[in-house]
């Protein structure tokens, strides 16, 4: 349940989106790859649901889903398209790029209000999704065997 969970966090931060329908601009706070892909927020979801629920209270339960969720905004620096991510935020509002971007995310080209975050979705989805799960079930894999090994 809890590998589900941080596959889930790996995601959360695109929810973001919505803010394109609701009228907040890409480069707001709230805004795509805006305050809900800094580490300090994966550290508060965190702490909310270790706080919360009982299979994830623990450090490493704790950990393992700051960093799923964080890798989220730590691969969107290293898309070449749209906007870095605020991973400072609230210490530094700046939108971050990693020196090195490999992954090509096709702009957002859609003229369209409400089909402009589903276009970014789609194309992040298969960019930074897909490793961040992945990423998340390594994470759970190898606290597993560090808690029985
Ligand atoms: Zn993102």
């Amino acid at each position: 349940m809890l590998a589900i969970t941080g596959a889930a966090f790996a995601m959360a931060p695109d929810a973001d989106v919505i803010g394109f329908a609701l009228g907040i601009e890409y480069a707001d706070t709230w805004g795509h790859r805006g305050a809900t892909h800094a580490i300090a927020f994966a550290a508060i979801c965190a702490a909310i649901l270790s706080a919360i629920w009982k299979e994830a209270r623990s450090i490493g339960a704790f950990l393992f889903l700051t960093f799923a969720m964080a890798s989220h905004g730590l691969l969107d620096t290293l898309t070449s398209g749209g906007l870095g991510a605020a991973l400072f935020w609230p210490f530094d509002n700046a939108r971050i790029f990693a020196p090195y971007t490999p992954v090509r995310v096709s702009p957002i080209g859609a003229d369209f209000f409400s089909a402009r975050g589903v276009v970014t979705l789609v194309s992040e989805a298969k960019w930074i999704w897909l490793p961040c799960i992945a990423l998340a079930m390594t994470g759970w894999g190898l606290r597993k065997a560090a808690s029985t090994g």
